[in-house]
């Protein structure tokens, strides 16, 4: 599919537009960059990696009843999405203390939550994304109280099932990232879940080992991120896996 002009361009991913009105092409870059982009590098095989599995995680969330951007997976690299005009909003849900709720309330890594913790950062790479309560949210206008309140019902079932998907597979999702958007129809405007859903912007840990499966390997320099992505895809039945298939479900625990 032909791509048109490119219109944006960011750490990980480039927009271009799209091959029909209301339609954008989403790129998936192999640069990985951390603590604001201070730690950058190139590592093979992530944009592919993270293509798959975003397309994987939409798609599920899709036949669930939650609307995303996400139309179809063209190559390797790209993917078909709706058009929708970003909420400058970093959505966060929490199950498990990490990162920097951790540093911020002294909360000791790997502390199972009392509930879900839906936070919101302001997307403002120059401020470096501040955390902001819902007072202002709803006072700057990033989002309407309506908006706000679907955001955080998505957002926690995106957590229900992601973090059911990823208990199938032996890994606990610790926290994670995403974005939402609103996609103009006509004069009809619909909130949808937008960007990506990959381990760039999860957190995941072995149920068994706790070894990291995410992007604290590249940020905390644990080993080899493209393996660690590959694992995740494996285990969810992405790309083919070398070890044998159980031939029923098992338990993990
Ligand atoms: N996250 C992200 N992009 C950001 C900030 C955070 O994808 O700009 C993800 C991060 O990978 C983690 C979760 O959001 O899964 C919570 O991140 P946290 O607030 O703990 O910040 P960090 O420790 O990553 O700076």
């Amino acid at each position: 599919m032909a791509r048109g002009k490119k219109l944006y361009e960011g750490k990980a991913k480039i927009l271009y537009e799209g091959p029909e009105p209301g339609t954008l092409i989403q790129y998936f870059k192999d640069d990985a960059t951390a603590f604001n982009a201070e730690k950058k590098a190139v590592i093979d095989g992530k944009g592919a990696l993270n293509n798959r599995l975003s397309e994987f995680f939409m798609q599920g969330l899709g036949q669930i009843g939650i609307p995303t951007h996400f139309i179809k997976r063209l190559n390797m690299r790209e993917q078909l999405i709706r058009k929708v005009e970003i909420i400058p909003l970093e959505v966060i849900v929490r199950n498990i203390a990490a990162g920097s709720i951790s540093k911020r309330i002294g909360i000791e890594e790997g502390t199972l939550l009392p509930r879900p913790i839906v936070e919101f950062s302001y997307k403002d790479d120059a401020l470096g994304d501040p955390l902001v309560p819902e007072e202002y949210i709803i006072a700057f206008n990033w989002a309407t109280q309506q908006e706000l309140d679907d955001i955080i019902a998505l957002a926690l079932r995106v957590n229900d099932f992601l973090s059911g998907v990823m208990m199938g597979v032996g890994i606990k999702l610790v926290d994670f990232k995403i974005e939402f958007g609103r996609h103009w129809d006509g004069d009809y405007q619909r909130l949808m879940l937008a960007d990506e859903i990959s381990p760039d912007s999860c957190r995941l840990w072995d149920v068994e080992t706790g070894e990291k499966l995410d992007k604290d390997v590249f940020r905390r320099d644990l080993g080899d991120l493209a393996d660690a992505y590959t694992e995740v895809a494996r285990r969810l039945g992405i790309l083919p896996s070398s070890k044998p298939m159980p031939s029923k479900p098992t338990l993990v625990n």
